[in-house]
């Protein structure tokens, strides 16, 4: 799967007052009408169960230059450090991401070790800024031309 490259996201929601992040390279876009998107969450992420119990979450896509963001919340940096998160329609965003995808949960489908999280895209936003994405391929992060 590591012949596979994807761009990385960051998976958000709020629960019982906290904001909990996770990133995630396993998302795509599903449908059209209705619009939905997928994502599939480990049993093992604690994400797993919170998404489960909010109903919603939103889909925040890196830009090239939020590696450590994504190393954040992948829980890999050796220390914690606080990110401010804009707030759109009860949903914690990450302000700077390429865009962000607000959904409610539309279904679930547990696959093996993992859980797919189908959700219902309510709002889209994309800055007018250009930007590159974060990539990751061979377990790396990479960047458009590289
Ligand atoms: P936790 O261990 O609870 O949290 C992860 C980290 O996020 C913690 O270190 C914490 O400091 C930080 N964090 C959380 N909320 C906040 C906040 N409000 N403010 C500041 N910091 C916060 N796993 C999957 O299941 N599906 C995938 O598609 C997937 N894709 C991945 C892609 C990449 C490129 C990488 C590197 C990892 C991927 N993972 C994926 C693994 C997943 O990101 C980690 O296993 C993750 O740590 C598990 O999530 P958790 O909910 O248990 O996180
Ligand atoms: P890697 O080179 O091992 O990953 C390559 C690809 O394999 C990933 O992009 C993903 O498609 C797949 N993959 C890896 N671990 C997986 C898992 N536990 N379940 C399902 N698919 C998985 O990347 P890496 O640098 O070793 O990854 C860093 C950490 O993030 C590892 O702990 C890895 O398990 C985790 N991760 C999990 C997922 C996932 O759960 N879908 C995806 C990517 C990375």
């Amino acid at each position: 799967m590591g012949k596979f490259a994807t761009g990385v996201t960051v998976v958000t929601t709020e629960f019982q007052g906290e904001v909990k992040g996770m990133t995630a390279n396993a998302f795509m876009s599903v449908s059209l009408d209705p619009k939905l998107v997928v994502v599939s969450i480990g049993h093992k992420a604690r994400m797993h169960d919170i998404v489960k119990q909010t109903g919603k979450f939103a889909v925040n896509i890196l830009r090239r230059d939020q590696e450590e963001l994504s190393r954040l919340f992948a829980g890999q940096l050796k220390e914690e450090r606080p990110v401010s998160f804009e707030w759109v329609n009860g949903h914690p965003l990450l302000a700077e991401a390429l865009a962000n995808i607000l959904c409610n949960v539309h279904s679930a489908h547990v696959a093996g070790d993992h859980t797919l999280y189908f959700g219902e895209v309510t709002d889209i936003i994309m800055k007018d800024e250009p930007g590159d994405p974060l990539l990751f391929f061979e377990g790396q992060y990479r960047s458009i031309g590289q």
